[in-house]
């Protein structure tokens, strides 16, 4: 039992060398979170050209958009939400609605803009009625998150809400009570947090206080003060 970590571990890491196209192991696996920023933004347009205009489930019928992600491919912090809202559809870019606009000024206080850290979803394409993925949709997407982490490989991730921090982690422990300790994805440190738009439903300031709280935490990670 002890083992089923490192397994889905391994699973997965198969899985990102099938997403970047390998057939079989090549002898000289390359290195995860190596090289330039160059290197990664070519690693991630091969990742997304490997995408490609995808059908692997049955979100891809309702899409306007592919939503791959976006920012800085040597970016020291990565924001991980759920999947593309009604805008992101329509734009096909994350986090670009309202709960964007909250993202952003967190991302803000924290003292970077937008383009210095990478923003992405663990689905790439919309539910409708933006309902909760489904199992199967999430296990067709995961090895494309699981590759920009790898690619990008920064020294810590957000996962904003239930759905991100529940696929990243493999557990089901309530946000509630995973959130504000550090866990880990691929050997990354992973902060979970409240996702911004259950935030702004709240409209409360000792939920906003527990998401600054985390934010703060990740800051410490990366050696940042506040500004
Ligand atoms: N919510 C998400 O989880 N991701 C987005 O990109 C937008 C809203």
């Amino acid at each position: 039992m002890k083992q089923a970590p490192r397994k889905e571990a391994l699973v997965q890491t198969l899985r990102f060398y099938e997403a970047l196209g390998f057939d079989h192991l090549p002898f000289d696996l390359p290195e995860t979170g190596a090289g330039s920023a160059e290197d990664k933004a070519e690693t991630l347009d091969r990742l997304r050209h490997t995408l490609g205009d995808c059908s692997r489930c049955k979100l891809s019928g309702g899409r306007t958009n592919i939503v791959f992600g976006e920012g800085n491919p040597a970016a020291e912090i990565m924001f991980i939400g759920e999947g593309p809202g009604r805008d992101e559809d329509a734009q096909g870019r994350p986090f670009v609605g309202a709960a964007g606009k909250l993202l952003t000024n967190l991302i803000k206080k924290m003292g970077f803009e937008r383009e210095d850290v990478y923003i992405g979803n663990i689905i790439k394409c919309r539910p409708k009625n933006n309902r909760d993925p489904e199992e199967d949709e999430i296990a067709a997407c995961l090895p494309f998150i699981t590759g920009q982490a790898r690619i990008i490989r920064p020294k810590a991730i957000m996962a904003l809400g239930r759905i991100s921090a529940h696929t990243l982690l493999g557990i089901n422990t309530p946000i509630s009570r995973l959130r504000g300790r550090f866990k880990e994805f691929q050997g990354i440190p992973v902060m979970p947090t409240f996702h911004p738009a259950f935030v702004l439903r709240q409209y409360n300031a000792d939920t906003r206080g527990k998401v600054w709280s985390d934010l703060r935490e990740v800051m410490a990670e990366l050696g940042l003060s506040e500004g």
